[in-house]
């Protein structure tokens, strides 16, 4: 492992986590806002892509303005009421079943489908997906010290297979945009760039691997003309500083819109991605979620607002969580150490997340059964 114990003394990174440089005060590059000129220049571009989109005129090709994905969580459902019913966009709703998500967003979709004037298609290739997880996680270790979000591979590909499943679907049927509901962490690394999109997955994967997962189709979408390809834009973006989970919950029940479960978006391979990212950059699944709300609470002493998604206690000791729950999954991974103990160690760390007790009991059994989950997925752990 090529980690080392030396955190930023601000949010508790490691030096040696992908894309991560400490300075001689032991500071690292995302404290010292290096990232921050990329950042805004990234914004800018999504921003103005954003823009051409809601003063596009109705697509002259086709029948949709937009494919949409739609995942079934609160922040796809309440941009997708938006789409329709504010900005009249005829749209797509475009929903990949990911066999690794727990279901509870299928009764979200029924609500949306009975309610919501868009067309909706479910969209599945457990084969391929599958295929792709098992390379990602039983490859050898990336070598050198890593790009950003390289702790997240499993997770980031999976994203990006179902996004090219999208933009297939997109480039087919002439839809000139997509939007994703991503939030600003991803935004930063997430292309809008169909081709380069592409690209990014074939050096991931290698050719002969992604022309197998995608049969061949990708080829098109390399080789088309530019005003032949859909563009990506990301609709959150023009709300990132007053996004507020609350008042979207709030709003989305008031329409009947929405039904919340406390497991709302949970992905059967989380003790797997911790797996990955302990194992291969000595670094908790959601280490850059973490670090960067530890920043947000140092710099400002009243923050108080939840980044995209996730929460975390104000007193957390992150260095002292992280280093708990990389023992426990490393041994359960290796088929070693006291069942018991394991698990009332991760649901004490789990409570110490902000779960709720009967939360964390769940999300602890789910970490007990890794190597049942692997094994069933052909994921060699331990
Ligand atoms: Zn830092």
């Amino acid at each position: 492992m090529q980690t080392t114990d030396v955190r930023c003394r601000i949010c508790a990174l490691k030096a040696g986590h992908p894309g991560v440089v400490l300075d001689d005060d032991q500071v690292c590059n995302l404290c010292n806002l290096d990232v921050a000129g990329d950042l805004l220049e990234n914004y800018k571009y999504t921003n103005e892509v954003f823009a051409e989109f809601q003063q596009a005129p109705p697509n002259p090709r086709g029948d949709f303005d937009c494919l949409f994905m739609y995942s079934g969580g609160k922040d796809s459902t309440y941009m997708l009421d938006k789409f329709v019913n504010e900005y009249g966009k005829r749209t797509l709703a475009y929903t990949f079943d990911v066999p690794f998500e727990s279901t509870h967003a299928a009764q979200n979709i029924r609500l949306a489908q009975e309610k919501l004037p868009a067309t909706f298609v479910v969209d599945s290739d457990d084969d391929n997906i599958k295929k792709m997880m098992r390379d990602v996680f039983n490859r050898p270790r990336p070598k050198g010290s890593g790009k950003y979000l390289d702790e997240k591979l499993p997770c980031v590909s999976c994203r990006t297979f179902f996004v090219i499943r999208a933009i297939l679907y997109a480039f087919r049927e002439r839809i000139p945009y997509i939007a994703l509901c991503a939030d600003p962490q991803q935004i930063l690394t997430m292309e809008s760039n169909v081709r380069e999109v592409v690209r990014d997955f074939y050096r991931t994967f290698g050719p002969e691997l992604v022309g197998e997962l995608f049969n061949g189709a990708v080829e098109d979408v390399l080789f088309a003309e530019d005003d032949e390809l859909p563009k990506i834009v990301f609709p959150f973006i023009a709300m990132r500083h007053d996004y507020d989970p609350d008042r979207m919950v709030a709003e989305l029940k008031e329409k009947g819109l929405y039904q919340s479960s406390p497991l709302e978006t949970h992905c059967t391979l989380f003790p797997l991605l911790n797996y990955y990212s302990f194992s291969n950059w000595g670094c908790m699944f959601y280490k850059l979620n973490a670090s960067s709300y530890v920043r947000s609470v140092r710099r400002s002493k009243d923050y108080d607002r939840s980044t995209f998604s996730i929460k975390f206690p104000r007193s957390l000791d992150l260095p002292e969580v992280e280093d708990r729950l990389g023992r426990v999954v490393l041994e359960i991974a290796a088929g070693t150490g006291d069942r018991e103990e394991h698990r009332e160690t991760l649901v004490e760390l789990f409570q110490q997340m902000d779960a709720t007790e009967d939360g964390a009991r769940f999300v602890a059994e789910t970490f007990l059964d890794m190597r049942k989950v692997a094994a069933d997925l052909g994921i060699k752990v331990g």
